[in-house]
């Protein structure tokens, strides 16, 4: 067997022979300037690297050249996503699950977790919550089990979340991350209206992952690897990516992910809309440290920032599984969107509720800011934070996005969103002291936007939006 990038098989997409081999070539080649400057030029022109050259870069252990990396990462992220970070909330409905992932305290054969599914009702409490907070955006979350939580009760919850509008809030945009299922369920999940179709490869090793894996449906690596290729049959064309770290050698899954990407590409015409970066944490039943493929912060780094230059038009999201001064180190290397004031258990956002859903979390968070502070710090360390769901809702996803994306044309179209859904934000939701920096950094940004027509547009709408005006969009 041979790497075929457009084949529909995992097993020629993800090509273990090529991944040692490339992995081979990368360590030999670790010293190499020539081949590694080589590489940093073709990455200069912002066009993505393949799996070979990524990984060089990964690899490289030139001090030097790895300052190089980290500047170009750096320069990439500011050209294509300037300084705005997307925010977006988890929302868990159950946590039920007849899978038996050796990492997740979800699985169906730890008695000691309490289960729990949200009703309609519950739902609605939680998205109130969260419209509370500000969110405009959330990750849905189940664990896999067709009895409690069947594609039907998945679908009702996306409505649910959709038609609840409290005060000045609504959800504009459902992202969905639950197992890999058929192409009749992604077409169904595709008409509800969602946005991203979510799906970790948690690791991109066949033999380990069927270690970690080794109950229930998700124990197909096959199935599972070529769920995002159902996904796109069945409609859907933002998809997001991405490995558990520590479960597996990263530069393995690193090597993984780079062939994912490639062979949406090759197969669709699309890569990933988004590649999120976990890191195993503790949870109950979970003790990461029996994992042994932990990664440092130093290598966390260079993943991120070698991520970025090799798939510059990717989103990379990151989770409160990374403590604020993780996610510090890591925003300007190239990450576009992060979570804030999340809770993974089920039910935890309703006040009233959090002390019944204590203990059903799915993981330990390292950042327990509450949204608003999220905010504050963002704006302090000179990033615009943005609650912008414009593209999905314009029907720009997809090739459309990417093509966009691909020649800077989108920039002059965040920008806008961004700071309009900020104010949104300052309006309703933020603490004074965020309120009094956000109006200063909106006022200060609004000259940056280019175009004159497009500027003048947008301070009316501000001024709309401080009038009590909602939703402008361009
Ligand atoms: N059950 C579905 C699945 O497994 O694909 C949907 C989402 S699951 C609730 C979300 C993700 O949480 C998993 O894909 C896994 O990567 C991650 N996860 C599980 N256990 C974790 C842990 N102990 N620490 C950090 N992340 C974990
Ligand atoms: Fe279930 Fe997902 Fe947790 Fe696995 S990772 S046990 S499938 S919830």
């Amino acid at each position: 067997m041979t790497y075929k990038p457009s084949s529909a098989q995992a097993e020629d997409f993800i090509h273990h022979e090529s991944i040692l081999d490339i992995i081979d070539y990368g360590r030999k080649h670790a010293h190499n300037r020539p081949l590694i400057e080589g590489v940093l030029k073709k990455a200069a022109l912002e066009k993505g690297l393949d799996p070979r050259e990524a990984f060089l870069l990964l690899a490289c252990q030139e001090e030097d050249l790895n300052q190089k990396i980290y500047q170009l990462a750096r320069d990439i992220k500011l050209k294509i996503y300037g300084r705005r970070i997307v925010l977006f909330a988890p929302l868990y409905l159950s946590n039920y699950c007849i899978n038996g992932c050796v990492y997740c305290p979800f699985h169906g054969q730890n008695k000691d977790i309490p289960r729990k599914k949200l009703s309609q009702e519950e739902i609605r409490q939680e998205v109130i919550a969260l419209q509370d907070m500000g969110h405009k955006r959330l990750a849905l979350e189940t664990g896999e089990d067709p009895l409690h939580s069947p594609i039907d009760y998945v679908l009702e919850s996306i409505d649910t979340i959709y038609s609840i509008h409290h005060k000045n809030g609504d959800i504009r945009r459902v992202n969905v991350n639950i197992a890999a299922t058929s192409v009749e369920e992604y077409r169904m999940l595709k008409e509800a209206g969602i946005g991203t179709y979510i799906l970790f490869q948690e690791t991109y090793h066949k033999d380990n992952y069927e270690a970690l894996h080794p109950k229930g449906p998700k124990s197909d690596y096959a199935y599972h690897t070529e769920a995002m290729d159902r996904a796109m049959e069945g409609g859907i064309d933002d998809v997001g990516m991405g490995v558990l770290f520590g479960l597996n050698n990263f530069e393995y899954d690193f090597i993984g992910l780079m062939m994912h990407a490639a062979h949406l590409e090759a197969r669709f015409g699309v890569g990933p809309h988004t590649v999120s970066v976990p890191r195993i944490r503790s949870a109950n039943d979970i003790d990461p440290d029996t994992f042994e493929n932990a990664i440092s912060d130093e290598v966390f780094k260079k993943i991120v920032a070698c991520i970025r230059i090799a798939l510059p038009y990717t989103g990379m999201i990151i989770s409160t599984r990374e403590s604020q001064e993780t996610r510090q180190a890591v925003l300007d290397l190239g990450i576009s969107q992060v979570s804030g004031g999340s809770k993974t258990s089920v039910g935890g956002y309703a006040l009233d509720r959090q002390e019944e859903a204590l203990g059903s979390e799915q993981f330990d968070l390292a950042d327990n800011r509450t949204l608003d502070e999220v905010i504050y710090w963002l704006l302090e360390t000179d990033h615009i934070p943005s609650f912008c769901t414009a593209c999905y809702r314009a029907g720009r996803t997809g090739d459309r996005f990417m093509a966009l994306a691909k020649t800077g044309e989108i920039g002059q179209i965040c920008q806008p969103n961004a700071l309009m859904t900020l104010q949104e934000y300052l309006c309703d939701y933020a603490s004074p002291r965020t309120r009094a920096l956000g109006d200063k950094v909106i006022q200060r940004t609004l000259g940056d936007i280019s175009d004159p027509l497009i500027q003048k547009k947008t301070r009316q709408w501000i001024q709309d939006i401080q009038a009590g005006q909602r939703d402008f969009r361009l």
